[in-house]
C-alpha cells in the first residue's frame, strides 16, 4: 500500500512550496520516525495527513516547517518496506500553462514513467498536486514537469475551445477540428474495427449531430459523443485498414490525418513498399559487446539490415536505411538526445510505409543475458502489433532459436504514430555461446533477414 500524506495550505497557487526531506520515493518501516521538511512561504499553517493521522507542521525559521511522525501500519507493506512514494499535496494550487510546444505527458512524477499524448502549447490544465519538479494534472490526466509551462493562480479560466465545426478536407481524407484555442487531446484506436476516437478533455461541442463526411472515400462519417463536464469525444470509423496517422494542432484546429494504408498486390506484397531500415546504434555507441570475443552489437545491427534490405529489394520495396556504414546518424555537433529522433526522421522524410530497427540483445528479459537465447520483438502503436506478432515466428524459426512473441514498450524509434515500426532483438549477444556460434557464422544475416521478411510479407496480405 501506498502511504500518502496530504500538505493541506490555504495558501493559493504558489510554486515555491518545496519538500526538502524525505527524498522519495522513502523506504520505511513500521517503527521508524519520518522527519517531514518543507519550504515555504513563512507564516502559513500547513497540515500534514497520513492515512491515520493529522498535524500541523512547526515553523521552525520564516519559511522552513518540520513535523515528525510515524506511519500508521495500514501504510507500509508486509515486509516494510514501502512500495511506492510518498504522494504530497499542497493546497489549490491552480492552473498550469504549457508554455513548450509539445510538453510530454507521463503516467507518473518523473521520466522514467511512460509517456502519453503530447500537450500543445497554450494548453491549460487543473492542477491536482504537486511532487518534487513535476505536477498532477486532471483532464487528460497525468504529469508534466514544472519546466513545460507556467503556473497561474487557481481562479485563471482554463479557457477551454468550444469544438464547434469538423471539416472533412476534400480528397485528403483529413478531418480537422475547429475549436479556437488548442486543447488536449487524447487518442483511442481500435485496428480490427477500423476505428479511431479522438478525446477532447474540457471541450464542449456544438456539433451534436453526425457529420457525414461526403467527399471522403476513407471516412464515412464522423459521430460526436457528449462527455458532460469531461467533454467530447470524436468518432471516426476508416473505410480502409489503420495503418497510422498525423494529429496535430495546426491553426485554430485539430488536424487528424490517417496514413493512406499501401496497396498490397498479394502475389507481390513487397513491390512499391517504401521500408526504412535501422541498424541500431553506430559509430562511438557500440550497443552490446560480446563477452567472449568483442563483437559489437553495432556491427551485427547492420549487417541483418543490410542482408534484409537486397531481401526486400529483391521484392520490389523502396528501402531506406538510417545508416549504411558504422557512424551514428545525427550529426556530430547534435545533442545526444537527437540520435534516436534522427533516425525516426530518416523515415518521416522518406514517407516510410513502415520501420524496422534491429538490434542484438543483451537486457536481462530472461534472468541471465549470458546464457539466453531467443528473439523479442518490440511494438508501441497498436498499428504496429500485427507486424510485431507476424515477424516473431518466422524470424524464430529462420535462425533455430526460441520465440519470446512481442511486447508492448516505450521505445522511442518506434514511438511515431505515422507508420507500423518496430524493434527486432535478433538474438543474445550477450550469450557468449551464441556469439562464438550462431552469430558468427555468414549465413545468420540472411537468415535472420530471410525470417523478418517472410514475417513481413503475412503481416501485408493480412485482411487485405
Ligand atoms: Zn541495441
Amino acid at each position: 500500500m501506498l502511504l500518502t500524506l496530504m500538505l493541506s495550505t490555504a495558501v493559493a497557487a504558489d510554486p515555491t512550496w518545496t519538500v526538502l526531506s524525505p527524498a522519495f520515493p522513502l523506504d520505511a518501516t513500521e517503527d521508524s520516525w519520518i522527519e517531514l521538511e518543507v519550504k515555504g512561504p513563512p507564516g502559513q499553517h500547513p497540515r500534514l495527513q497520513s492515512s491515520r493521522s493529522s498535524l500541523e507542521l512547526k515553523e521552525e525559521r520564516p519559511g522552513l516547517y518540520r513535523a515528525r511522525f510515524q506511519p500508521a501500519p495500514g501504510d507500509l507493506t508486509l515486509d516494510g518496506q514501502m512500495l511506492g512514494g510518498c504522494r504530497t499535496h499542497i493546497g489549490p494550487l491552480g492552473v498550469f500553462e504549457v508554455t513548450k510546444d509539445n510538453a510530454i505527458l507521463r503516467t507518473g512524477p518523473s521520466s522514467d514513467y511512460d509517456r502519453q499524448t503530447p500537450v500543445t502549447r497554450g494548453v491549460r490544465l487543473e492542477v491536482v498536486q504537486r511532487q518534487g519538479d513535476y505536477l498532477q494534472l486532471r483532464n487528460p490526466d497525468g504529469w508534466l514537469r514544472l519546466g513545460e509551462g507556467t503556473l497561474l493562480p487557481p481562479q485563471t479560466s482554463l479557457g477551454n475551445g468550444l469544438l464547434s465545426l469538423i471539416r472533412v478536407t476534400p480528397g485528403e481524407n483529413r478531418v480537422q477540428l475547429q475549436m479556437g484555442s488548442p486543447c488536449a487531446w487524447q487518442v483511442r484506436q481500435d485496428v480490427e474495427q477500423r476505428k479511431f476516437w479522438i478525446e477532447l478533455p474540457g471541450v464542449p461541442s456544438a456539433t451534436f449531430h453526425t457529420a457525414y463526411a461526403q467527399n471522403s472515400s476513407n471516412i464515412p462519417s464522423i459521430r460526436v459523443h457528449p462527455l458532460g463536464e469531461r467533454g467530447s469525444m470524436v468518432e471516426i470509423p476508416l473505410r480502409r485498414r489503420l495503418w497510422g496517422y498525423h494529429l496535430a494542432w495546426k491553426n485554430d484546429c485539430l488536424e487528424f490525418t490517417p496514413t493512406p494504408p499501401p496497396r498490397i498486390d498479394p502475389k507481390h506484397p513487397l513491390r512499391g513498399l517504401r521500408i526504412t531500415l535501422d541498424a541500431g546504434h553506430g559509430g562511438e555507441d557500440s550497443g552490446t559487446v560480446g563477452l567472449g570475443l568483442g563483437v559489437k552489437e553495432k556491427d551485427m545491427n547492420l549487417a541483418v539490415a543490410r542482408a534484409l534490405r537486397e531481401r526486400l529489394r529483391k521484392g520490389g520495396a523502396i528501402v531506406t536505411m538510417t545508416r549504411e556504414t558504422d557512424h551514428q546518424v545525427s550529426p556530430e555537433d547534435a545533442p545526444a538526445d537527437a540520435e534516436l529522433q534522427s533516425r525516426v526522421d530518416v523515415a518521416l522524410r522518406a514517407r516510410a510505409q513502415l520501420f524496422i530497427s534491429l538490434h542484438h540483445n543483451a537486457r536481462p528479459d530472461v534472468k541471465d543475458g549470458r546464457v539466453a537465447h531467443g528473439t523479442h520483438i518490440y511494438y508501441y502503436q497498436p498499428a504496429s502489433r500485427g507486424l510485431a506478432q507476424a515477424i516473431a515466428a518466422p524470424l524464430a524459426r529462420a535462425i533455430g532459436e526460441p520465440s519470446y512473441q512481442h511486447f508492448w514498450r516505450s521505445f522511442a524509434v518506434i514511438r511515431q504514430p505515422e507508420m507500423p515500426a518496430v524493434l527486432v532483438e535478433c538474438n543474445f549477444l550477450s550469450n557468449p555461446g551464441l556469439e562464438k556460434g550462431m552469430l558468427r557464422q555468414p549465413a545468420y544475416p540472411a537468415k535472420a533477414a530471410d525470417g523478418i521478411v517472410k514475417g513481413v510479407e503475412n503481416f501485408l496480405v493480412r485482411d487485405m
